[in-house]
């Protein structure tokens, strides 16, 4: 049976199910049946949005907040079901799909707790009998734009801070994977959200994302997906000075260093790389190593890619999920054929897929301007250069038009730190995955992987959803 996802407009779940997603690992089955929605559609749930968000900013903020502790309560209760359908929409591995159900759930819980906590400022004044305090404001309408990748995590980093806050939410699910919203929504609705204050439209970016970016009503927008469509709405944003906030790509480097452990090092990139299907904006894509580890390490990680076993996420022995689609697939595989055609050297995977079945690959003998170096794959696939040096090493990492994660394998306390201090990176790892972070820390990155401003995650979280007031009271 496949699920149906539907829109959440005001309280009421509505909406046909036009649009028929397949389970990208079982071709002909359908995992997802949502509806295509028009602007009319929008229009409704903007208007919903409107007329709840007072009230909703009314409620003490410990209250707002015991709403989300419940929510992640019930989502945690669920995670079986839930990281089935997960799986069943986007691909990833069943392991993989609880987790990301887990922190759904934990983020609900630490943006709850917070409504114990959130608070502002006592500041001194220069004038007598004088108290300066600091307040942070809801703006109102928040518009929210998700990817498939991260299809329930995601959609909770950002709608929790943004309702624990006293905003009301219109919410746009990416296309492939309208489920695993749904689930989220009707955690937050069995919870006790009063109807209107989170509202779900499904549809094409183009129809509804891009409605929602213009839609005066929305005083603010964030958005997780590709840099191409990120850098579009900022201009649309910034155009009628409405806040905004943009996480996209990445081509995440690590440099391998010689006074490294070969071995560790190798597991530290096929965890970044690999995990996940290499299917993350954090994935490690670049790999530069200096010249005494590499051929040990390319040993090592040449034989960590040749143990993965991509398929089914929910079939037991499987180790890598499927890519997320057929466009994606034929992306990853024009990438890695490309490569090959201007002299790369395939030293583990290949070129050719099962299904959407793409095989951990990694390529070497490639040039420093290839496109696989130089351009996202969003795919198991990842490049290894030489370097002579560290010096040459971060000039290497640092030289990208992205900005997200990177890290460092080495065991020099002093080389790490001045890598930490000098890479250009809104995440740095030293001797851990580029990929993965704690629910509590801020998250995003510069150039063309971020907005630049606000961060994502945390406490830090909130300031993209508030405003800041400053109130001076005498006696
Ligand atoms: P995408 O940009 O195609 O789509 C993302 C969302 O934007 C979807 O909901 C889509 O419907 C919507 N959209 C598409 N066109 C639109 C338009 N013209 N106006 C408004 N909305 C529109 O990206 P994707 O393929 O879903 O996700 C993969 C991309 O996301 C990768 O580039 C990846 O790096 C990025 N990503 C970044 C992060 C991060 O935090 N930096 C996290 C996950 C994914």
């Amino acid at each position: 049976m496949n699920a149906q996802a539907q829109n959440l407009i005001n309280g009421e779940w509505t909406g046909a199910g036009d649009v028929a997603r397949e389970n990208p690992a079982r071709p002909g089955e359908i995992a997802v049946v949502s509806p295509r929605s028009d602007r009319a559609t929008l229009n409704t749930a903007i208007e919903a949005a409107g007329a709840a968000q007072t009230g909703w900013a009314a409620l003490p903020l410990p209250a707002r907040g015991a709403i989300l502790l419940r929510a992640g309560e019930l989502l945690a209760q669920r995670r079986e079901a839930v990281a089935e359908d997960l799986v069943r929409e986007e691909g990833k591995l069943r392991g993989e799909a609880l987790g990301e159900v887990t922190r759904a759930s934990d983020v609900l819980r630490f943006f709850g707790g917070l409504g114990w906590a959130a608070s502002g400022e006592v500041l001194p004044s220069g004038l007598p009998d004088t108290v300066i305090t600091t307040r942070r404001e809801p703006l109102g309408v928040f518009g929210l734009i998700t990817p498939w990748n991260f299809p329930i995590a995601i959609p909770a980093w950002k709608s929790a801070p943004a309702l624990l806050s006293g905003n009301s939410v219109v919410l746009k699910p990416a296309e492939l994977t309208p489920m695993s919203v749904n689930h989220l929504a009707r955690a937050l609705q069995d919870a006790g959200l009063p109807a209107g204050v989170l509202n779900i439209v499904n549809g094409r970016g183009s129809e509804i994302g891009d409605g929602l970016a213009r839609d005066e009503r929305i005083a603010g927008l964030s958005f997780t997906g590709s840099t191409g469509v990120g850098l579009g709405l900022h201009q649309i944003l910034s155009a009628r000075r409405a806040r905004v906030q943009l996480e996209m790509g990445g081509k995440n480097a690590v440099l391998v260093l010689d006074d490294a452990d070969p071995a560790a090092a190798a597991r530290v990139v096929a965890a970044g790389a690999f995990g996940l299907t290499g299917q993350a904006c954090t994935a490690t894509s670049r790999v530069y190593v200096t010249p005494g580890i590499r051929a040990a390490f390319l040993r090592e990680l040449t034989a960590l890619a040749e143990g993965y076993r991509p398929g089914d996420g929910l079939e037991e022995g499987v180790s890598m999920g499927v890519v997320v689609s057929e466009a994606q697939r034929d992306g990853d595989l024009a990438a890695i054929r490309g490569a090959v055609s201007r002299g790369a050297t395939l030293a583990a995977g290949s070129t050719e897929a099962r299904g959407q079945a793409v095989s951990a690959t990694v390529l070497t003998d490639i040039a420093a301007d290839d496109p696989a170096v130089t351009e996202e794959i969003f795919g198991p696939v990842v490049a290894v250069l030489p370097v002579g040096s560290y010096e040459e090493g971060l000039a290497a990492v640092n030289n990208s038009r992205y900005g997200l994660t990177a890290g460092i394998c080495t065991d020099s306390l002093s080389l790490a730190t001045h890598f930490t201090e000098n890479v250009r990176a809104g995440v740095v790892k030293v001797n851990r995955p580029t990929a993965g972070l704690d629910l509590n820390v801020p998250f995003g990155g510069i150039r063309d992987s971020s907005t630049n401003t606000f961060r994502e995650q945390g406490r830090g979280a909130l300031e993209f959803y508030t405003w800041g007031k400053t109130v001076y009271t005498g006696r």
